[in-house]
């Protein structure tokens, strides 16, 4: 333990999520969808999966596309799981794990294809990560992030002050696709993830791991906020989800 209550906390929601295929919503059929439907890709495509997790859509795209795909992830714990995972899978040689920050990448202007982003880029706030990812792209490339997004225009209190608090910039499709837009995309498509992917993918393995945890106070706390979390989510999981723009990059 370092003693700093913030490196505690993350160390704690880590654990909780090791050994889980996915470390946020999201699910395989789904995004297969969404990859049926892009636009080709040039031969030998160069392609990215930030925040990767242990490698949800970073495996998929490898296997999809046969190409290499450079997985970031600043989770130390989550990158050896995903070389692991890789080996398991027979893709070792597909896929690139690289342990670093997705807001400060030393790639080339203009070198990526593809640029895969699946629950991480709330992290640096989602026009701030399309701002920072757009000049990585190449002329034709193609984003697919995903974000909360509200799908009503009423939203409930209870919803309204959780997310208030927990991520202040959440934004309904319109207004992200105006934030894409500012940051130099046009949007070529919205996907809604279902609910039951949500449960299925996630919150189920989850809840597993969290009855089997071992309880500190810090772990306590994580759990009880996860909890929170799937409580106001199964009220309101037609006010609120995660939403995947399919953006491509505007001349
Ligand atoms: N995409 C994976 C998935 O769907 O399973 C992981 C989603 S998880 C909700 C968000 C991920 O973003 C975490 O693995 C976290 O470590 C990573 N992350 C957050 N901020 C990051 C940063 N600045 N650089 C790299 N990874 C980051």
């Amino acid at each position: 333990m370092s003693g700093d209550p913030q490196t505690e906390y993350i160390d704690a929601l880590i654990d909780l999520h090791r050994g889980i295929e996915r470390k946020g919503p999201g699910d395989n059929a789904f995004s297969l969808n969404i990859l049926s439907n892009l636009p080709t890709l040039p031969p030998h495509p160069q392609i990215a999966d930030l925040g990767c997790g242990s490698g949800a859509g970073a495996l998929l795209l490898a296997e999809y596309y046969q190409s290499p795909v450079m997985a970031v992830d600043f989770a130390l714990g989550f990158i050896d799981e995903l070389k692991i995972r890789a080996k398991q899978c027979e893709l070792e040689h597909l896929i690139k794990p690289i342990h670093g920050d997705m807001a400060k990448l030393d790639w080339a202007d203009g070198s990526i294809d593809l640029l895969w982003s699946e629950g991480a880029a709330y992290n640096l706030g989602f026009e701030q990560a399309l701002t920072i990812w757009r000049s990585l792209l190449t002329n034709t490339g193609i984003a697919v992030i995903s974000e909360m997004s509200w799908f009503a225009d009423h939203v409930p209190e209870p919803a309204a002050l959780y997310w208030q608090n927990a991520y202040p910039m959440i934004a309904n499709e319109a207004e992200n696709s105006d934030r894409a837009h500012r940051s130099g995309f046009k949007v070529i498509s919205t996907h809604r993830l279902p609910s039951q992917a949500w449960w299925k993918n996630y919150y189920e393995p989850l809840s597993k791991q969290m009855r089997q945890a071992e309880i500190s106070p810090v772990i306590q706390l994580v759990i009880d906020e996860i909890e929170e979390e799937m409580n106001l989510f199964e009220r309101f999981s037609d006010i609120y989800g995660y939403t995947f723009y399919v953006l491509q990059v505007r001349q």
